[in-house]
């Protein structure tokens, strides 16, 4: 099968975590604090303001209670979300409002948020789809002159900015994750960046089952009972380790090789089907944008759509669709209507993307999809 994901992991990622082996030392310990370090001077932001956590989900559960969002409260998203996003919401009582998305590049116009945006919204929460940026930075202008908070989840993003900004550093907080179908792998993981000292502070509390930070040692060193701690907020065990920090900074070392391939691949898509009936590639992205190329989706009829991935499945390879819209799922309450959610919901089709595939599969790709569509 030819996947839609797959991580490049090697031997330099092995030998990685031998070393957190012979060390004597899996948990969080100089590893993390070096995989900070490295990922704060790739994404241009001081390490100190970067916290890392053991998934993005579990980042953005940590945003909305580090910001306070409670019942009675509103957070308004896209519908074409992670899954997680509006869970962290709904865990907290508050209640998520989905709003549309561009049905070409499925990420939320500045519009789509302000039409949702009431007296009640406490925070927005945006991804970037496939890796695009999107609207993010009037998204953010927005944010600021509404005074909301704004979370950036950033998992499809790690390599992607408008001018020099870095998707995840626009808003209030930003959140990557490192999990086995993301760019840069851990096995798992997430970082959290978090500017303001004062968020922050809340952060790391709840990282560490909310106790408080006060090194025991300096508590011996003075004399006093190293063993003792208060409590300060209901944390949970929530900070990452040596052995996925261990293998995330190698990935990172990788990233520049990895986009180089990716963007490779998008391209050839991209030249390939532009020529076929009724089929759209995505977007072309603005001037000042990068992308991470995390998603590579087609456009077409519903039916054609279905029948592609029925049929490229059968030909060994896999197809799927990110992220099927939350507004249509009853656990949350909504009721309503996002026309470009649920046109691009049924019309597209995520295509394999990821460095590993080589050449050969590329083409099987190229020709399955031509075959298919008669594009031949
Ligand atoms: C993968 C993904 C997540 C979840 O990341 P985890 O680290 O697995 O929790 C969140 N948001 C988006 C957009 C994702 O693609």
């Amino acid at each position: 099968m030819i996947n839609v994901f797959q991580p490049t992991l090697g031997e330099a990622e092995l030998a990685a975590v031998g070393e957190v082996f012979a060390s004597g030392w899996v948990g969080r310990g100089p590893r993390t604090k070096a995989f900070i370090d490295a990922f704060g001077s790739h994404i241009g932001v001081a390490p100190e303001h970067l916290v890392s956590v053991t998934s993005c989900t579990e980042g953005l559960f940590l945003a909305m209670e580090a910001l306070g969002v409670g019942p009675g409260d509103e957070v308004v998203l896209p519908a074409v979300s992670f899954v997680g996003a509006a869970n962290a919401i709904a865990a907290r009582g508050a209640t998520p409002v989905f709003c549309d998305v561009d049905p070409r590049s499925l990420n939320p116009a500045v519009d789509d948020v302000e039409r949702r945006t009431g007296p009640r919204t406490r925070a927005v929460l945006v991804l970037h789809y496939g890796g695009s940026p999107g609207g993010i930075a009037e998204i953010a202008a927005f944010c600021r002159e509404r005074g909301v908070a704004l979370v950036e989840d950033a998992a499809c993003s790690v390599a992607s900015a408008v001018g020099g900004t870095a998707c995840g550093t626009f808003g209030d907080i930003g959140v990557w994750s490192f999990d086995p179908m993301k760019i840069v792998v851990g096995g798992d993981g997430g970082m959290m960046h978090v500017p303001d000292p004062a968020l922050r502070a809340a952060i790391t509390t709840r990282v560490n089952i909310g106790m408080s930070q006060e090194s025991g040692m300096a508590s011996a060193a003075a004399g006093g009972r190293w063993w003792e701690f208060d409590v300060r907020a209901f944390g949970r065990r929530s900070f990452g380790n040596d052995v996925l920090a261990a293998i995330a900074q190698v990935q990172l070392s990788r990233l520049p090789e990895f986009l180089a391939r990716r963007s490779e691949i998008a391209k050839r898509y991209d030249h390939e089907f532009a020529d076929l009936d009724g089929v759209l590639c995505p977007p072309p992205l603005p001037d000042g944008h990068r992308s991470s190329h995390y998603l590579y989706w087609l456009q077409l009829a519903p039916e054609r759509r279905d029948a592609l991935a029925a049929r490229l499945f059968e030909l060994g390879i896999y197809t799927t669709f990110r992220y099927l819209p939350l507004h249509r799922m009853p656990v949350y309450g909504s009721v309503s209507s996002l026309p470009g959610a649920e046109s691009a919901a049924d019309r597209t089709l995520c295509l394999p993307l990821h460095q590993g595939l080589d050449d050969d599969e590329v083409g099987a790709v190229v020709d399955g999809v031509r075959s298919v569509l008669g594009g031949v």
